[in-house]
């Protein structure tokens, strides 16, 4: 049961399935996602990306701000150990997923890159060549999901992959949905799989 949310469900109980369809339900009443749900990309994705959007992310930062007993004895982000894992620093300026960014910027021909979560949808994907928004939708999708896998590896699993692993997983996750994009993108990003293998 969440206590903030109130029962979903006419019986009283809190489900996943309930808590998905509030979830969608507020997606479709925000001005700030009118298409946001309507992406074919795994829902369990979609969500993360939503949560992170309106920075509901249960990063280590906000963990410890609301006092909770964690297996972690700091808050420092376990990608680059240098600073403490807050939304932002987690998906945008952590060293380690800068990087990764980087790699989709030039193996894309991005014109610029997203400067904060919360305004990537609302903000960055609409400031894109028309073109280029549906694939950069699913790409910065695709790279919050990994990068947040590869967090979660680290911090319960105590298993650190390099970098170079979650350019693979993501750019292979992003081949695996098409064709969901259009398949001019198909060359690039067979192009980045082929890049991120040898590196
Ligand atoms: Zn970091």
């Amino acid at each position: 049961m969440i206590p903030t949310l109130g029962p979903l469900e006419k019986c009283g109980t809190f489900t996943v399935k309930s808590f998905y369809k509030f979830l969608i339900d507020g997606g479709t009443r925000s001005p700030l996602y009118p298409l946001f749900w309507k992406i074919r990309c795994p829902s369990k994705i979609t969500l993360l990306s939503w949560l992170a959007g309106e920075d509901k992310i249960l990063t280590l930062s906000n963990i410890f701000k609301k006092g909770c007993n964690f297996q972690h004895s700091t808050d420092t982000c376990v990608l680059c150990h240098n600073s403490s894992e807050t939304l932002q620093h987690l998906f945008i300026d952590c060293e380690f997923s800068k990087r990764i960014w980087a790699f989709f910027y030039h193996s894309l021909d991005s014109s610029s890159l997203p400067q904060s979560i919360p305004y990537l949808w609302t903000s960055w994907i609409p400031s894109l060549a028309p073109q280029s928004q549906p694939l950069w939708d699913l790409v910065s999708r695709a790279i919050l999901w990994n990068i947040w896998l590869e967090r979660n590896s680290r911090i319960f699993q105590l298993l650190a992959l390099p970098q170079l692993s979650t350019i693979f997983k993501t750019v292979n996750m992003l081949l695996s949905w098409f064709p969901t994009v259009a398949d001019r993108h198909q060359q690039s990003l067979t192009e980045a799989s082929q890049k991120s293998s040898v590196l």
